[in-house]
């Protein structure tokens, strides 16, 4: 007698919302239940899920974790009108990898246990557009990229020089699981069909230099390297027994950009389009003069800060006032690196009689001085740098905000801000023109964080590496 088959495996997934009237729904299904199997298997993601559903004819299996009862139901050609929790089902795909600049490695202790996290999924890679650096695929996930297109994907370089790299990045051999995976030229290779948006992050006298123009050379040898982003290593107080590493100093961000600039001319002759694009960072330790909007091409890599700024100035200032009818005082709290421009976009406003407008640049108390980003900013940073009362509204960058809440790195909300400062607080916009109306209303906007910038690495979804 043959042995049984072992049970598939099944990784159920957390229901957040069941559409009304849905074939969900009309079976019984309700959020807080977990999908088990789609057409008699357990799926591992909202991709596999998703390439079920385009099969048309699909059968699903739902259980109540309280109760233990379990629905089941069909859907042909129609959504089954399931969200869930999570877009990863099974185990999200951490790094392989001890980089020696990550910021998982230099985050003081105590925050949320999500900012620890070192995704390095492709998945993620794909839905969110985080930055994955490939060490960690095994043969089958590369297959399943090719199979399932899944493009664009965001890679992080670093350099094309392998021994650089393994060396910067210091993968764990037993957490590799496939060698030939941690050869970056191998699998840009192996990923030819797929367009990849790559990153360096750049280490003073590392990878930059001659190192930086022969990785450039490299990844431009590829068509589907869309772009490549470049931005300086993000540092904090807080790196223990870790290699020593040191911010850019301005002649050496300089020195990044003549470079960039140089291979950006001769892209725009040979590809059409600038291809590298340094992050607003580099601008700004450099002192030098941010390129303008179009020289972004469509922002494609603004997440990683690069644009961010010009994004931000984008839109012009709304017709303002020439006085306020109820005189007020207005801080915007920034990271230092941005208070600079932001004084300088915000000066028309200081025209308007009864409004004292004053831009204050906080010191990054929970990283350390050397974190300079506006996004890094947590709560303790505004309550004890800011006196209470001491303005009637304070403006902070939606940067500094988990995505879609009103909570910091800290855990600290905005309500403790309001309480702690006693003052108006708000969030000021993700572009000039709301933040311009948030000073003149004093309601704060609801976006998408994009105002100010964040460095690399601490994202609520692990979007860089
Ligand atoms: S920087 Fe990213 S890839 Fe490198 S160790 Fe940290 S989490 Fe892993």
């Amino acid at each position: 007698m043959s042995p049984a088959a072992p049970p598939a495996a099944l990784y159920p997934a957390a229901i957040s919302h069941v559409e009304p009237d849905s074939p969900a729904a009309q079976a019984g299904v309700q959020a807080g239940w977990e999908l088990l199997r789609v057409n008699g298997e357990g799926v591992t993601d909202v991709l596999a899920y998703r390439r079920e559903l385009e099969r048309g004819e699909v059968t699903l299996s739902a259980r109540d974790p309280l109760t233990g009862a379990e629905a089941h139901f069909g859907a042909s050609w129609e959504d089954p009108g399931l969200e869930f929790h999570e877009v990863i089902f099974d185990k999200l795909k951490l790094c392989a990898n001890k980089c020696e600049f990550c910021y998982v490695h230099q985050m003081p202790k105590g925050f949320r246990k999500s900012l620890y996290v070192m995704d390095d999924d492709f998945r993620t890679s794909f839905l969110y557009g985080s930055f994955v650096t490939l060490t960690n695929l095994s043969e089958s996930d590369i297959s399943r990229i090719l199979d399932e297109n899944l493009s664009p994907l965001y890679v992080s370089v670093h350099t094309a020089n392998e021994d650089l790299r393994q060396d910067m990045m210091k993968w764990w051999r037993l957490k590799v699981k496939d060698p030939q995976a941690t050869r970056i030229r191998g699998m840009l290779e192996r990923l030819a069909p797929i367009d990849l948006y790559t990153q360096m992050v750049l280490l003073p006298g590392r990878n930059d230099g001659v190192h930086l123009d022969e990785t450039l050379e490299h990844l431009a040898s590829y068509d589907n390297v869309q772009a490549v982003a470049c931005v300086p290593v993000g540092l904090t107080e807080h790196r223990r027994n870790l290699p020593e590493l040191r911010p850019y100093t301005p002649a050496e961000a300089r020195d990044v950009l003549r470079r960039v600039h140089a291979f950006q001319k001769r892209m725009l002759q040979e590809r059409g389009g600038r291809f590298i694009f340094p992050s607003d960072e580099f601008y700004l330790l450099a002192d030098e003069p941010l390129p303008n909007s179009e020289a972004y091409e469509g922002f494609p890599m603004l997440e990683n800060g690069v644009g961010m700024i010009q994004d931000f100035l984008g839109d012009a200032l709304p017709t303002l006032p020439t006085r306020l009818d109820r005189p007020r005082k207005v801080i915007l709290a920034t990271g230092k690196l941005f208070a600079p421009v932001l004084d300088l976009a915000v000066a028309p406003l200081r025209e308007i009689e009864g409004l004292t407008l004053e831009v204050r640049a906080l010191k990054n108390r929970t990283f350390g001085e050397v974190t300079t980003v506006a996004g890094l900013l947590a709560g303790r940073d505004f309550l004890t740098q800011i006196a209470p009362g001491e303005a009637d509204l304070l403006l902070v960058s939606p940067n500094v905000l988990k995505y879609g809440t009103e909570t910091m790195l800290d855990e600290r909300t905005l309500d403790d801000l309001r309480a702690g400062l006693k003052m108006q607080v708000e969030v000021g916009g993700t572009n000039l023109a709301e933040l311009a109306g948030a000073i003149l209303t004093g309601v704060g906007e609801r976006h998408m964080p994009q105002f100010g910038f964040s460095t690399h690495a601490v994202k609520e979804a692990g979007r860089q590496h």
